[in-house]
């Protein structure tokens, strides 16, 4: 569909309370609730009648189809488009492309030991005319053009470790992690650097960058905390130090997505701008307790409490809201800001209904009563 057979425009008068809900915990502006972030991306498609390959194919359509949904269902009002399979392709990886789930790397640019040897990360020239960019600064210009004020120069990259495993396949990753660790500590360092260098490209464009930092791959799941903490805590954070010092941030996003019983608490000494987001998924399988989360986090940024995504996936509209009731009246008075929001990006086939439900849910029970 091209940019004619949208809405003419975004509705200017829910668009300016939208801002200042969501620029709440930035600014400390006055509003009157939290604001809810799912994460929308995919499930913006299904919306307009588009599958999820079509969604990734095409950014300037995607971020249309967010900038849209986010309108429809009343949410942070920011037209992104991230994708976790970044990044390898412009090392040589080859992705496929499937009708119901977000690309998947098919062939890995990485196979034996002396690849990583070998591996030269791109400046930020070569980078921003490689497929990555390609793709990302498509949907950042069509939305800097089209719906100025929903733009954003987010990037996103989550950890070393997870960008790592763009570039090697997971199970030879794991495997070096065991065997040959220090080889895996030289991916990881290539990584963070690449993290910098890429910052770089947005921030140069723009004048500024949001990066997602975090630890995604890197989860209780499959790694203990001491490897978690060696392979992807500690050059996330180098990266995380070295964006800023080159002055392309200021926005960090930490995303802990999974699981995170083990290394959660690593975390509260991660590099934090004045424009920072915390978002922990799951403690021992259950959502991470907003509770937890702000007195943990709440001092040092803006905390993001979550809903399960499973529930939001597979749940009724009525446990999606008691859930999301329960997280903002232990999260939304957090001293930096709270926000609500999913787990991880909002599933591509949840019921509309059901996000809805985490908006009513912000809005019965998400008042600010600080301000
Ligand atoms: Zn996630």
């Amino acid at each position: 569909m091209p940019r004619e057979d949208f809405l003419p425009n975004i509705d200017e008068e829910w668009l300016e309370k939208a801002a200042t809900l969501w620029t709440t915990p930035f600014a400390d502006t006055p509003s009157d609730r939290v604001i809810v972030d799912p994460i929308l991306l995919s499930h913006a498609a299904t919306l307009f009648r588009k599958d999820t390959k079509y969604f990734w194919q095409n950014p300037d359509e995607a971020v249309r189809m967010v900038c849209n949904g986010c309108e429809l269902y009343d949410i942070t009002p920011v037209g992104h488009y991230l994708w976790g399979d970044y990044w390898g392709q412009d090392y040589g990886a080859k992705l496929k492309y499937t009708e119901k789930s977000p690309p998947v790397i098919d062939e890995y640019p990485l196979k034996e030991p002396e690849d990583v040897d070998k591996l030269e990360i791109k400046g930020p020239e070569e980078l921003k005319d490689g497929p990555t960019f390609e793709k990302h600064l498509t949907a950042l210009d069509t939305c800097l053009d089209e719906y100025p004020e929903m733009f954003a120069p987010v990037t996103q990259f989550n950890g070393a470790f997870d960008i790592a495993s763009n570039m090697v396949q997971a199970e030879q990753l794991l495997m070096w992690l065991i065997r040959e660790p220090e080889i895996v500590d030289d991916l990881v360092y290539k990584m963070a650097e690449h993290m910098v260098n890429a910052n770089k490209v947005v921030a140069d464009r723009y004048g500024m960058n949001v990066m997602i930092a975090g630890s995604v791959v890197a989860n209780g799941d499959l790694l203990n905390r001491d490897q978690i903490e060696r392979f992807n805590f500690e050059p996330t954070c180098k990266a995380v130090k070295d964006t800023l010092k080159a002055g392309a941030g200021p926005g960090v996003y930490y995303h802990l997505c999974g699981e995170h019983k083990d290394d959660w608490d690593l975390w509260t000494d991660a590099p934090m701008s004045p424009f920072t987001v915390m978002q922990i998924g799951y403690e021992d399988g259950e959502i991470f307790p907003a509770d937890k989360l702000v007195e943990n986090f709440g001092d040092k940024c803006t905390t993001f409490g979550v809903v399960d995504t499973s529930l939001v996936q597979m749940g009724s509209p009525r446990e999606v809201y008691d859930q999301a009731a329960e997280q903002l009246k232990k999260g939304k008075d957090s001293p930096r800001g709270f926000i609500l929001g999913t787990s991880c990006e909002c599933p591509t086939y949840s019921p509309p209904g059901n996000i809805h439900a985490m908006v009513r849910a912000a809005k019965d029970h998400g008042q600010y009563e600080r301000f």
